[in-house]
């Protein structure tokens, strides 16, 4: 079994409370770890969680308001601490490459990782290396903030008992896969027939923004959507005046983006108790789950 989940280590907005500690959320991919938005403290959050950092791959920042980067520089300070070798792909709006710069070089350190930087100065295709597609998209949080999606390639499975149904076997089988099509005593078989795509699995991080068409966009079809709700309906006239969304533009997202599951983040530190947040948003999107810090959540099978 690979793994495949999403570790929440932190979920709280601007500020952190005794709680919720600044968001960071870790998607662990087979055998990458995607992290997104290392708020401060996020390397204290991996002990918590029982992970270690080296499980690190890429990193995505959305924006550079602090609350999603200042544990940016520890993070990478602590993978060279700790002699990673893999390369540490980073992923970030090209406008804010100065505070990316500081954040990385903010201390003494002699830097021995190879850390790879993508910043971002366009939506759309982002990077694509045959193990994920990453594509950006421009959200509405008054400066330069990015969505994410993050997509591997569909594969072929071959069903056992129609191969053998069909008499498909051996050498045949790599032999249908490359032709498409084989004779089998005198009878056509298309690689169809014995087998089906599966589609690459796929997750949107949609954080801070205000409600808006490209946060629907990026997210369309993915199986999870993990989505900013800094504040609840009541509220709506905090969250437009700051950028943010409610639970239930959030939910409206989702069920707008037809994605298969979301997950709730990003909460303000004026609220305490977040079952209010599940309930407006299951109102409008079943399929939705509060984020808390140190929870795990298993990545929903796709067929
Ligand atoms: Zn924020
Ligand atoms: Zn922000």
């Amino acid at each position: 079994m690979t793994v495949r989940d999403i570790v929440i280590l932190g979920c709280s907005s601007q500020q952190p409370t005794r709680l919720r500690n600044h968001g960071a959320y870790l998607v662990r991919w087979n055998d990458e770890g995607l992290l997104f938005d290392p708020g401060e403290g996020t390397q204290r959050q991996f002990i918590f969680a029982n992970v270690a950092p080296p499980v690190i791959t890429r990193i995505f920042v959305s924006h550079f308001h602090g609350d999603h980067c200042l544990g940016l520089g520890s993070i990478l300070m602590r993978l060279n601490l700790d002699k990673v070798t893999h390369p540490i792909h980073c992923y970030y709006p090209a406008s804010g490459k100065r505070y990316f710069d500081r954040l990385r070089y903010g201390t003494i350190y002699h830097e021995t990782i190879n850390v790879i930087e993508h910043p971002v100065s366009a939506p759309g295709l982002v990077h694509d290396d045959g193990k994920f597609r990453i594509e950006a998209a421009e959200l509405d949080h008054g400066i330069d903030n990015l969505a994410w999606r993050v997509t591997e390639p569909d594969t072929r499975k071959f069903d056992r008992t129609k191969l053998h149904a069909f008499g498909v076997k051996g050498p045949l089988v790599k032999e249908i896969e490359d032709k498409g099509m084989l004779m089998i005593d005198g009878k056509t078989v298309h690689l169809d027939d014995v087998s089906k795509i599966r589609h690459g699995d796929s997750i949107a991080v949609v954080i801070d923004t205000r409600f808006c068409q490209n946060a629907i966009d990026i997210a369309k079809g993915a199986q999870v959507l993990i989505c900013e709700s800094t504040y609840l309906e009541e509220h709506l006239e905090l969250a437009r005046k700051h950028y943010h969304l409610t639970a239930r533009q959030a939910a409206t997202i989702a069920k707008q983006a037809g994605v298969h599951q979301l997950i709730l983040t990003h909460f303000s530190a004026r609220y305490q108790n977040l079952r209010p947040f599940e309930e407006e948003a299951k109102s409008i999107f079943p399929n939705t789950f509060v984020a808390d810090d140190l929870l795990t959540f298993q990545f929903p099978k796709n067929y």
